[in-house]
């Protein structure tokens, strides 16, 4: 379990069109090979062991958008403390290898951009012309990643699990959006609560919001199922 403070800190992306010929170099080539070593082995831990990646990556090739790990997964340095983004000019997902030290973060980033790809390969997402996309996008990846899963006992206490999930899912897709867009606070707030409820109770392909890995498990079992009553009959 990580501590509560590293929480706050975790920063999410949607790249306005990256520059790939630009990323900062570090003055020790053998320190960036560690760090992007360490990154590719999280990597490959989270797709094959995080209960929500695993459904989320066979979502996606059910969609017809398998993922490839070379091709859409990119391990690389990052400004600030941004833990990683989607860049949906070239469907790829940047894992920050400088910000993501943990495994248990690595599979909480790995999640939430992929939610990002299964709502790019599903609906047509206009990422930088329309707000309400990308609001109704963060909302489901603060929802459905377990980003808000893991917040302190004490604003559960104060709020109920189901506001609390609320609140927090609000907060983390404004954050994001302010992040990304240059636009102020009050409207991202209209348009994240113009799409809020529809985002919010959209759960594909969880089909729940998951709580934990053992909820992403059975929503996993359940997604593997989901043709065998049609099947059976
Ligand atoms: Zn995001």
């Amino acid at each position: 379990m990580e501590q509560p403070k590293q929480e706050e800190e975790y920063g999410y992306d949607l790249f306005p069109g990256r520059n790939t010929g630009q990323h900062k170099g570090r003055s020790f080539t053998e320190s960036l090979l560690t760090f992007n070593h360490k990154c590719q082995v999280m990597l490959q831990l989270a797709t094959e062991t995080s209960p929500y990646a695993k459904l989320l990556l066979s979502a996606m090739k059910s969609s017809g958008c398998k993922v490839f790990k070379e091709r859409h997964f990119s391990c690389e340095d990052c400004d600030g403390t941004v833990s990683g983004g989607f860049d949906a000019d070239s469907s790829q997902i940047v894992l920050c290898q400088n910000n993501i030290h943990q495994q248990s973060h690595m599979n909480r980033v790995v999640t939430h951009e992929l939610i990002h790809a299964f709502d790019h390969c599903r609906a047509h997402v206009d990422w930088f012309n329309n707000l309400k996309h990308l609001a109704c996008s963060e909302i489901r990846a603060a929802n459905l990643s377990g980003d808000c899963s893991f917040q302190t006992e004490f604003s559960r206490f104060n709020f109920g699990l189901k506001q609390h999930q609320q609140a927090c899912v609000r907060g983390r897709a404004l954050r994001s959006i302010l992040a990304v867009r240059k636009i102020n606070r009050e409207e991202a707030e209209k348009i994240v609560d113009e799409v809020f409820d529809t985002c919010f109770n959209d759960h594909a392909p969880f089909g729940r919001i998951p709580h934990d890995k053992k909820d992403a498990g059975f929503a996993g079992r359940d997604y593997e199922n989901r043709g065998r009553y049609y099947a059976n009959l």
